[in-house]
């Protein structure tokens, strides 16, 4: 059986994609991948800490690592590292596809901890899943204060 390879913090972009990114062929990626996770619960997924299956349609990818920015190699690994760790999982875990969306709502289901995170990520605005967590936090901060 295929096994998918997805980069940890590549989970929540997932989550979050309403069909923008980098060109064609990264957006094509995206979507197949997001179909996979959300359709497919008995695919198996191997996380990463590492470039993906994502990453090698992306053009910022270059020989195995992330070219983005100067530093972006080391920050999309520490954000793969705080999404590992969050879930209790380690780089090259294996797990169906039902299993770790489970894993991502129980664990990763708060604002707060998806901007820490998330950081300072600049599709945060166009991010469902961020937007959307953003929204249920201010809802309740705006419950609890009237
Ligand atoms: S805010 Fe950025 S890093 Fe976080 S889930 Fe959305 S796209 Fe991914
Ligand atoms: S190469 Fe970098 S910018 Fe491109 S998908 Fe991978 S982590 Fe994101």
């Amino acid at each position: 059986m295929r096994i998918f390879c997805i980069r940890a913090h590549h989970l929540l972009c997932l989550l979050g994609f309403r069909g923008l990114g980098y060109g064609r062929k990264f957006v094509r990626k995206m979507a197949q991948m997001r179909r996979t996770l959300k359709t497919k619960p008995e695919a198996l997924i191997e996380v990463l800490d590492s470039c993906d299956e994502i990453c090698l349609s992306c053009p910022y990818e270059t020989r195995g690592f992330c070219r983005k920015g100067k530093y972006s190699a080391g920050r999309v690994k520490e954000m793969d590292r705080r999404v590992l760790s969050t879930l209790g999982l380690k780089t090259g875990d294996v797990l169906s596809a039902g299993r770790l969306l489970r894993l991502v709502r129980k664990k990763v289901g708060s604002f707060q901890k998806l901007v820490k995170i998330c950081g300072m990520c600049g599709w945060r605005e166009v991010c469902m899943y961020y937007t959307d967590l953003r929204e249920k936090w201010r809802r309740k901060i705006s419950l609890e204060s009237s």
